[in-house]
C-alpha cells in the first residue's frame, strides 16, 4: 500500500495502522480527532468540514470536530469500516484529492512533533480483569502460598474487578507516588508513602456501541463492541494492596493513576493478528465459549526502565497478548451476562499479561520475586520496587508482514509524594 507521503518502511504509523487520537495544535485550542500516519496527524475534522467523508452518518453527526472519540465510537463497525476505507484511499499513491491539493494538504497534515495529544476518550467506566494464568499463579503464589495459589473460581471465570476511570491518565503524565495504610508484619498499620510501587504490564479495548441495561451481549458478537486497543499500565502500591484487599479487592493500592497510550489502534488493523490464545481446560460455561477459534492477539509487548541516573533504558520484560488466557470477547461476553450496561468509551483492561517464563512477567512483583532477586540494571543500580524519579516505557507492536502495526508508548515517570 504505496501513499503520496512517502513512508519510511519502518514507520510505526504505516497505511494498514492508521490508529486514532485526539491532538491540539500547538497555533490553536481546540482538541480534534487526528490519525496518525507516518511522522504526521492527519486532522480528520479538516477533512470532515471539506465534505471528503461519503458515509451519511458521518455528515451528519461530525464525529471528527469534536474533543474526545466517544460519538465516533458510538457510530459502529460498518461506519469505523467505510471511514477507514475512506482514508486509506485518501492517502494512496493514486489518489489525486490530498496529493495534488497543496492548501487542503498544508491544513491537513501536522508533523506529529509539532501537536500535544490529550486523553483521546471520555471515559466512563474502567474495568480492570486478571486473564493472564501466568500473572494470577505468580501473583497468588507471592500473597496465599502455591497451594492456594489460583484462585477456585480462576478457571470458570474471566475475574475482574470495577477500577476508577477518573484517574486514568495520558502517557508522559507524572505519576505520584501515593500514601496510604500499609502493615507491617508485626504491628498495627501505619500511614505513609508506598515502599512497593509497580507496575502492571496490560492492554486495554475501548468498547464502540454499548447494550442496554439488562441486555447481555452474547459472546458471537461481543467483538463488534470493541472499538480499538491502547497499551494500558496498570500502577499498582502492592502494600496498600495486601492490607486493604480482602474482601472486597483492590481499591486505593490501584486507583491513584493508570497510564494509557495515546494512539487507539482500532480493532480492524489488528485482525490479520487474530490466533489461538491458551487451551481452556475445563470447558467454559456455554455463555462463555467462543464462536470462532482465533480468541487471541499476536501483539508483542515489552516493558523499559530508565532511572534518573540511565541515559537509556533498559528493558525488563517481553511479553505477548496471545499468553491471555481469557479473551477479550469472553471479558465482555462475562461483564455483560448479569445485565450490566456497557457504554461507547467504556476502557476494559486484560489484567498484567505475563508469559510461561520469568524474562515475560508484566511486573516488578512477580520480576524480582517480591523483591527476592532484585534486578541489577546497567548503571549499577537495583530494584525492587519502583524509586521515585523511575520512568516505566511500555511498547507493543503487531509484526505484519513487511510493515508493523504499533501501538506508540505508554510512558510514566515516579514523582515523590510529598
Ligand atoms: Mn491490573
Amino acid at each position: 500500500m504505496p501513499s503520496f507521503l512517502d513512508l519510511d518502511p519502518d514507520t510505526p504509523f504505516p497505511l494498514q495502522n492508521l490508529p486514532y487520537g485526539v491532538f491540539k495544535p500547538r497555533d490553536r485550542s481546540a482538541p480534534r480527532v487526528g490519525v496518525a500516519i507516518g511522522d504526521f496527524v492527519l486532522d480528520l475534522s479538516v477533512l470532515e468540514e471539506a465534505g471528503l467523508f461519503e458515509d451519511a452518518e458521518v455528515r451528519r453527526r461530525r464525529p471528527f470536530s469534536q474533543d474526545t472519540l466517544n460519538a465516533f465510537m458510538a457510530m459502529g463497525r460498518p461506519v469505523w469500516h467505510d471511514v477507514r476505507r475512506r482514508l486509506q484511499t485518501l492517502l494512496d499513491a493514486g489518489t489525486p484529492t490530498l496529493r495534488d491539493d497543496e492548501a487542503l494538504r498544508d491544513r491537513a497534515f501536522y508533523r506529529r512533533a509539532d501537536v500535544e495529544l490529550v486523553l483521546p476518550v471520555d471515559i466512563g467506566d474502567y474495568t480492570d480483569f486478571y486473564s493472564s494464568r501466568e500473572h494470577a499463579t505468580n501473583v497468588g503464589t507471592l500473597f496465599r502460598g502455591k497451594d492456594h495459589a489460583l484462585p477456585p473460581n480462576w478457571l470458570y471465570l474471566p475475574v475482574g474487578y470495577h477500577g476508577r476511570a477518573s484517574s486514568v491518565v495520558l502517557s508522559g503524565t507524572p505519576v505520584r507516588r501515593p500514601h496510604g495504610q500499609i502493615k507491617p508484619e508485626d504491628g498495627p498499620p501505619v500511614f505513609g508513602p508506598s515502599r512497593m510501587l509497580d507496575f502492571e504490564l496490560e492492554m486495554g479495548c475501548f468498547v464502540g456501541p454499548g447494550n442496554p441495561l439488562g441486555e447481555p451481549i452474547p459472546i458471537a458478537r461481543a467483538m463488534d463492541h470493541v472499538f480499538g486497543l491502547v497499551l494500558v499500565n496498570d500502577w499498582s502500591a502492592r502494600d496498600i494492596q495486601k492490607w486493604e484487599y480482602v474482601p472486597l479487592g483492590p481499591f486505593l493500592g490501584k486507583n491513584f493513576a493508570t497510564t494509557i497510550s495515546p494512539w487507539v489502534v482500532p480493532l480492524e488493523a489488528l485482525e490479520p493478528f487474530r490466533c489461538a490464545g491458551p487451551a481452556q481446560d475445563p470447558e467454559p460455561l456455554p455463555y462463555l465459549q467462543p464462536p470462532a477459534p482465533l480468541g487471541a492477539f499476536d501483539i508483542h509487548l515489552e516493558v523499559s526502565l530508565r532511572t534518573a541516573r540511565m541515559e537509556a533504558a533498559y528493558r525488563l520484560c517481553r511479553s505477548n497478548t496471545r499468553h491471555l488466557y481469557w479473551s477479550m470477547a469472553q471479558q465482555i461476553a462475562h461483564h455483560t451476562v448479569g445485565g450490566c450496561n456497557l457504554r461507547p468509551g467504556d476502557l476494559l483492561a486484560s489484567g498484567t499479561i505475563s508469559g510461561p517464563t520469568p524474562g515475560s512477567y508484566g511486573s516488578l512483583l512477580e520480576l524480582t520475586w517480591r523483591g527476592a532477586h532484585p534486578v541489577t540494571l546497567p548503571s549499577g543500580e537495583t530494584r525492587t520496587f519502583l524509586e521515585d524519579g523511575d520512568t516505566v516505557i511500555m511498547t507493543a507492536w503487531a509484526e505484519g508482514d513487511g510493515y508493523r502495526v504499533d501501538f506508540g508508548e505508554a510512558v510514566g515517570t515516579v514523582i515523590g509524594g510529598g
